[in-house]
């Protein structure tokens, strides 16, 4: 989808993955789970297409952190834009450098993978994205004092999050926030559905997923996560326990990719709380 050196002009690229998805939307003759993220995808699709109603892209803006949820968020966004016409250099109301105002806001700790991985999306995806290294309160009210037309923010949460039970697809802040509304368009899709998502339209992700880290935080507060933890094979004890760095004799566990989890739940399992 998005492998070249040389990132794809912001229209094309929006057409390519609007068409990507297109056919994706059209595959019959599909395992269960395909059909359960084609119903996903089309609910997802429907509910960014309402904000996009509602609000005009000054007003918009997408919460990124380089997540596997977000990533989805903003490939779906990507896809609404082309479908309403809003990647056109000749549509005056549609500037291409600001067509997606991101916020991330760095852990105190980042992994550099993470941070990478958002470099890479910046070129990738033509993102305005502007950053803050602060708790999240404060950081959002640095946002909106900074850009002070967003009034609403697409936000990769999904229900099994922490506070995620109760959402729903438009709420506004919780009060102690500073004021704007949440877009949840992900909200009710589960953690295999994220990545059937992604490998099926080839999406490339942070590279930390394919190491057993399924939920990113910090340095200091993430680890890969255990339910996906196996230990090599007598045979291939050596090999592998020399590349991950053992001593002793006792091999490092390695983790099996992000992907091979099923389970909503234990999804933070490597994650402190
Ligand atoms: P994750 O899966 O890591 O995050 C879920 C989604 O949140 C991501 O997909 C991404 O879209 C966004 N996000 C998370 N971390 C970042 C980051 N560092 N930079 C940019 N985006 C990020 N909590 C309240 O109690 N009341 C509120 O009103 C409230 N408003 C919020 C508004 C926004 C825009 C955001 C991003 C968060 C808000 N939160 C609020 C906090 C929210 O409930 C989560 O605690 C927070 O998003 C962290 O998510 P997570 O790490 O649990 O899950
Ligand atoms: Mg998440
Ligand atoms: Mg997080």
């Amino acid at each position: 989808l998005v492998t070249t050196d040389t990132p794809l002009p912001f229209r094309e690229l929006c057409a390519r993955i609007h068409d990507r998805i297109a056919a994706f939307l059209d595959a019959k003759d599909v395992s269960d789970r395909v059909k359960s993220v084609q119903a996903q995808t089309r609910l997802s699709l429907d509910i960014i297409d309402r904000a996009l109603a509602q609000y005009s892209l000054p007003e918009l803006s997408l919460a990124y952190n380089g997540g596997k949820d977000c990533l989805v968020l903003l490939i779906l966004y990507l896809c609404a834009l082309h479908k309403r016409g809003l990647t056109n250099t000749s549509n005056p109301s549609s500037n291409i450098e600001t067509a997606v105002q991101c916020v991330y806001i760095q852990d105190a700790h980042p992994f550099s993978e993470v941070e990478e991985f958002v470099t890479q999306c910046i070129k990738t995806y033509s993102l305005a994205l502007l950053e803050y290294a602060k708790p999240m309160k404060a950081a959002f009210a640095d946002y909106l004092r900074d850009t002070p037309s967003v009034k609403a923010i697409l936000v990769g949460t999904r229900r099994t999050d922490p506070h995620g039970e109760y959402l729903k697809h438009f709420d506004p802040t919780d009060s102690g926030w500073p004021k704007f509304v949440r877009v949840h368009p992900v909200i009710d899709w589960h953690y295999v559905e994220i990545w059937t998502f992604i490998r099926h339209l080839n999406i490339p992700y942070c590279t930390l997923y394919d190491r057993g880290y399924t939920s990113l935080g910090g340095t200091t507060d993430t680890q890969p996560n255990p339910a996906l933890a196996r230990q090599p094979s007598s045979s291939q004890t050596t090999q592998l326990g020399a590349v991950n760095g053992a001593v002793n004799g006792t091999p490092k566990p390695i983790f099996r990719p992000a992907y091979e989890l099923e389970d909503d739940y234990e999804e933070r399992l490597g994650r402190d709380r």
